[in-house]
């Protein structure tokens, strides 16, 4: 028993083998973490099989800034990094390991690619994530640097799913339906808000409903992700509507979707509620 460290440890270490519940968070910037699955993890944080590892490609220092907040180009990024933080403490869950890859906002598609999926997958092979999310080639956004973070992420995913190992069960990302999407942009229209041009980069966009294969009901902890969105103090001018609207913004994140990437899932599987369903 020499290194174990008492019983509090030993317990923790039997909870974490052989769990089943860890999961994989790869995005590129500061706030894609908020917006994506902060309310898949504050429905997991209280249990004790749970781990969550966040990746971050940037520190999004090339962010707009919002008007009047106190950062310079070259603070952002490190201001950024703490709004980061604090926006996990704020969820109610911190990351049990957040790694920072440290590369160029607004560039991830300048690096070489084999360097970015190298980088992925040797975190990736350390955690053995049950569940490992991203974006998939839509970004969401169409932001080249989110296109190209899930990208490298899904190559990195496909040299794990071969071998007989544990985790890399599920590969998802993360999307918007069409319905919903269309949804909101007719909303947008009716409260006189600028909708999304599906034509450009840097506007949402939607995936068909059909590719849906996980619909996580998130109500009962909207508070707890509106908490940390909010401490993404330089950015509230992209992230929610001017002036914030409570109320819709809790609809907004009341729900998150998912497309299932790997394994491929039948037209005639039935929809998920969680990321987890079904690994046990
Ligand atoms: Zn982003």
């Amino acid at each position: 028993m020499r290194g174990i460290g008492g019983e509090t440890k030993l317990d923790e270490i039997i909870a974490h083998v052989g769990a089943g519940r860890t999961l994989a968070l790869v995005v590129a910037h500061p706030d894609d973490d908020a917006y994506g699955l902060a309310g898949t993890v504050a429905l997991h944080a209280a249990e004790a099989d749970f781990r969550f590892v966040l990746v971050h490609a940037t520190d999004g220092g090339a962010g707009d800034i919002r008007n009047g907040f106190p950062a310079t180009r070259e603070t952002l990024g490190a201001i950024r990094r703490g709004e980061c933080e604090a926006a996990w403490r704020a969820h109610g869950r911190v990351p049990d390991r957040h790694e920072w890859l440290g590369y160029p906002d607004g560039a991830v598609d300048q690096v070489p690619f084999s360097e970015l999926v190298d980088r992925i997958a040797a975190i990736l092979a350390e955690e053995e994530p049950d569940v490992v999310a991203t974006f998939g080639p839509d970004g969401i956004t169409a932001h080249p640097d989110h296109i190209t973070v899930g990208a490298a992420t899904d190559a990195a995913f496909a040299r794990f799913v071969e071998g007989d190992g544990p985790g890399f069960k599920r590969l998802v990302h993360r999307v918007l339906p069409t319905s919903v999407f269309e949804r909101w942009q007719h909303q947008r229209r009716e409260m006189g808000l600028p909708v999304f041009d599906t034509t450009k980069a840097y506007h949402g966009r939607g995936v068909p409903d059909e590719q849906i294969g996980v619909t996580v009901e998130c109500a009962t902890v909207a508070d707890r992700i509106i908490a940390g969105l909010l401490q993404h103090r330089s950015q509230l001018h992209v992230m929610a509507d001017d002036p914030i609207d409570i109320p819709r913004l809790r609809r907004i994140v009341s729900h998150e979707w998912a497309v299932i990437a790997w394994p491929p899932r039948p037209a005639s599987a039935p929809m998920l509620t969680d990321m987890f369903e079904g690994l046990d």
